[in-house]
Parts: C-alpha cells; structure tokens; sequence
C-alpha cells in the first residue's frame, strides 16, 4: 500500500510503499477512502510540534471501509463505513481519564502522530476510538467533521451560552461551527486575514451576520471568541472585541507566543482557555448534532500523493472549507 510519511519536519511528506500490516486485539483495518488535512499535520510537517515517531504518516481525519477486525473488536464488521479521529488510545486509568476528561490523558497516543494515520491506503485503528458516521455524508464530505468538526464543537461548548460569537481564523474548523451556531440562533462574526475578501463572503454564505479583518473592531462586543488561527496577537485583539464575562478559546494545538497586554482587557471576568483534543463524548455528541443542523461540508479534494500541495494550501490559506485526500478506488 501507499503511504505519506514524514521523515523529518521541514521536509516534504515522501510517498513510499509498506506492508498493510493485520489488525492486533481490539484494532480493525480499515481500507482509508479519504483523508482530512488538519492544521495540525501542518504544524506536524512544520516542527511546530516535536515528532515523536519517525517515520510517521499523518492524518487523523480518516473516513474508510473496515477490511478486517481483529479478535475483541467485533463491535465492527467488514464492509461497515467508520471514522478514525485523532484520540487513538488513553490509558483508562488517570485521573483524567477516570474523570471524563480522557482528552487530557498524559499517556494518550494520537493518530497521525503517535500511531500511523490516514495519509495512506489502508490504516489500523483500536476500534474503542472510531466513530460510526451519518449516512448522509460522502467519504469527502464526512472527512473534515473528524476534527474540525469534534474539536471545533468542543470549542463552541467551551465558548459558553453567549449569543454573539466571534470566530477569528476562517478555515475547515470555523465553516463548520459557524452552522452549529448559527443554527442554535448565536450571532457569529467572521475575523479573516487582512483582506480575505473570499473568506469573508464564504463566511457570509454560510450565515455570518458580520465578517472582517481580524484586526478590525466587531459592530458590538462579543460574548465569546474562538480563536483557530494559530496567531497569539490574536488572543489580546480577542480579548479587545469581548464584552464582560466573556471567554477566549484558543483552539488549536499551537500557536506563536501571546504578546503581553494590559491587565485591564483581561478584568472584567473575561477568560482565556484552551481546548485540546476530544474525548469519545464530544464525537458522539457532534456527529448526533451535524446531519440535523445540517452541516455541510465545503471541501476541496487531493489525491493522495499530492498531500504535499495540499498541505501548502493550507498553510497559505487558499482552500475555501476543508482540504481532504482521497484514495482511488
Ligand atoms: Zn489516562
Ligand atoms: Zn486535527
């Protein structure tokens, strides 16, 4: 089979041929369809994050058929559609895990990161982490709800009740918030890049009542803010566009350093938090809400072995919703 691997960050994924290897206890193989491409694999492939595993193929946005299920995972059949995310494994034993909190597990392994991801042709996964997805999504279509949706809606839970919700950073994340939201009657306003005139009418599309520069001033103060841009300056100009009361949620899994700022934007009870990670409750919960709003997916497929350009699309902010690898046939 086919894989992506990463061998060393600052260099470009390497299309090499590997075993499809068989499923151990509890794990199922799943013949990968199509594959979301995350931020995350960006800030992977950038050494933003450390690579922990090297050679390592990313991806952890995975829509696939099972091919074989190994001996414990019969909760799944061959042929059955599943989804892979990025919570691949937890201890069950932490505090954390112990408490419903299994996203922050210390010994927690990724997909894409810990464990070999969808960059490829076929991908093992422990069958305790896959999702079963709504028939009324395509492969393609159903990719970018893995993480975008599941920690997006995380974020938006973590954002409070507020009715007036800032997202600031408009990629493959925030287009499918913005339909929970607007869909729970919130108010959302779009922040792009300067000038992101493509942005912010794809913004407005999807019912934005308001979209703009990210260094420009909201019509009224928001009750909340998500911020997926990885850009700390974003977090004191959140802070900035927040009324009383209100939460800063910081989304992603890095972000460039916060620039100090003045005590009296943060007073007034606003909060700074972040999310990291989902647990299996928050996949349950979303994928229940996303064909009732209904959430619609815009993405722009790759073939497998263009993952590199795919990737630089990202980066450079030129993919309208979600960039999503494909597997032929
Ligand atoms: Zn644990
Ligand atoms: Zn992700």
């Amino acid at each position: 089979m086919r894989v992506m691997a990463l061998d060393r960050p600052g260099t470009p994924l390497r299309q090499a041929e590997v075993p499809k290897g068989a499923p151990g206890p509890g794990q199922v193989l799943v013949r990968v369809a199509a594959c979301g491409v995350c931020r995350t694999d960006l800030h992977l492939c950038d050494g933003d994050l450390p690579l922990v595993r090297s050679p390592i193929v990313p991806g952890h946005e995975i829509v696939g058929r099972i091919e074989a299920v190994g001996p414990g995972a019969e909760a799944f059949a061959p042929g059955e559609r599943i989804g892979v995310p990025w919570l691949g494994w937890t201890c069950g034993t932490c505090g954390f895990c112990a408490s419903g909190r299994e996203n922050l597990c210390d010994a927690a392994r990724f997909t894409g990161y810990h464990i070999d991801g969808g960059y490829a042709d076929y991908a093992i996964a422990d069958a305790r982490y896959c999702f079963r997805l709504p028939d009324a999504y395509g492969d393609a279509e159903a990719a970018p709800l893995l993480c975008a949706g599941l920690i997006g809606y995380r974020s938006l839970v973590a954002a409070g009740d507020g009715r007036r919700l800032g997202i600031y950073g408009f990629g493959a994340a925030a287009h499918i918030v913005c339909q929970v939201a607007v869909w729970q009657g919130r108010e959302v306003h779009a922040f792009t890049r300067l000038g992101d005139a493509a942005a912010q009418a794809f913004a407005r599309q999807l019912g934005a009542a308001w979209a703009g520069d990210s260094g420009q001033s909201p019509p009224a103060p928001l009750d909340a803010a998500i911020l997926f841009a990885p850009v700390g300056a974003l977090v004191p100009a959140a802070l900035r566009a927040t009324a009383k009361g209100g939460t800063v949620v910081c989304a992603g899994i890095h972000m460039s350093d916060i620039p100090a700022f003045p005590y009296d934007i943060l007073w007034g009870e606003r909060r700074i938090v972040s999310v990291a990670n989902l647990t299996r409750k928050d996949g349950d919960a979303f994928l229940r809400i996303a064909p009732q709003v209904p959430v619609r997916t815009a993405v722009e497929t790759f073939p497998l072995e263009q993952a590199n350009e795919a990737l630089a699309r990202v980066r450079d902010g030129r993919i309208t919703g979600a960039a999503v690898l494909v597997t032929a046939g």
